[in-house]
């Protein structure tokens, strides 16, 4: 029986999965949440919105007779991959995930880890700062607790409702970007405090490099903990799960 992939993406990452995918003429669809209001575009077939939880996890999965899922998610889109390793084990179809490890602090790095967005909220509770705040749009709500602050937002599409910051501007660009743009981004805009995800991968990085050149404080959010499952890092890997290419175990932790 050929392999029919259902991919779980909305990242950098799954973008280069879907494309090596199609390269290897290997058939599947890949699941947009329907956060954005254009998705980049893929070489699949792609489908958008929510499962309905587990239970509709598993009924499309049956319904489409999906072989294999690829987890191409963000390290934060918890409860997609936590619905995915349920829903896998349900329908007895074998699940990976495609994964970046988390960013580590270098020499000249100033982060305060929080564990959580809460945590990044309390962290705000100072006086009047000018700060970047790279989580996408999903929590910005929270942040209304903190209004003495100047909020720069990056967003892929532009807000759907008033934001409830008094001071704030907001800058509509997709990622990858890069160091010199977000240093000019940070310069320009006078930030003096960076509150990030622990996001990992390079599309979003940018910006942790540009406020070590800056000298400027991060608040970095760790990442949510997810069940054991089966990881990879690069599409190789999970062409080699898929038995499309040689595995080349070396360096890699395929495993739990
Ligand atoms: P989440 O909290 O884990 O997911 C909430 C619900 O959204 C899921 O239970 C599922 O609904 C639906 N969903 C999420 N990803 C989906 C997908 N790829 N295909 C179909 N349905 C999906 O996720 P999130 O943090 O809101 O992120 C949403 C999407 O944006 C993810 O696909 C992620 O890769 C991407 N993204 C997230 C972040 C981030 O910081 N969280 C950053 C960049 C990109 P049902 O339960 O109804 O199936």
């Amino acid at each position: 029986m050929s392999a029919n992939l259902l991919v779980l993406g909305g990242t950098t990452e799954a973008t280069a999965l879907c494309r090596t995918l199609s390269d290897n003429a290997i058939c599947g669809v890949v699941s947009y949440a329907g956060r954005v209001e254009k998705p980049v575009q893929q070489p699949l077939p792609q489908r958008v919105g929510g499962f309905g939880g587990v239970a509709g996890l598993v009924a499309y999965v049956r319904a489409h007779g999906v072989t294999h899922v690829v987890d191409a998610t963000h390290p934060f889109a918890a409860q997609m991959s936590r619905n995915a390793v349920s829903a896998c084990a349900e329908a007895g179809v074998p699940l990976i995930a495609l994964t970046r490890a988390p960013w580590q602090a270098q020499s000249g790095d100033r982060w305060t880890h929080v564990p959580d967005i809460a945590g990044a909220v309390s962290a705000l509770k100072r006086p009047a700062a000018r700060v970047m705040l790279a989580i996408g749009r999903m929590h910005l709500n929270d942040f209304a607790a903190h209004p003495q602050h100047f909020y720069l937002l990056r967003l892929v599409d532009a807000p759907d409702s008033v934001l409830p910051f008094p001071d704030h501007a907001v800058v509509q660009a997709r990622g990858p970007f890069t160091v010199a743009d977000d240093l000019a981004l940070m310069r320009h805009h006078k930030i003096d405090l960076l509150v990030s995800k622990n996001a990992g991968g390079a599309g979003a990085a940018a910006k942790i490099a540009a406020a070590r050149r800056l000298g400027l404080p991060v608040i970095m959010i760790d990442r949510p903990a997810l069940p054991d499952r089966l990881e990879a890092h690069t599409p190789q890997e999970i062409l080699a799960w898929l038995g499309h290419s040689k595995p080349d175990l070396a360096g890699t932790d395929l495993g739990v």
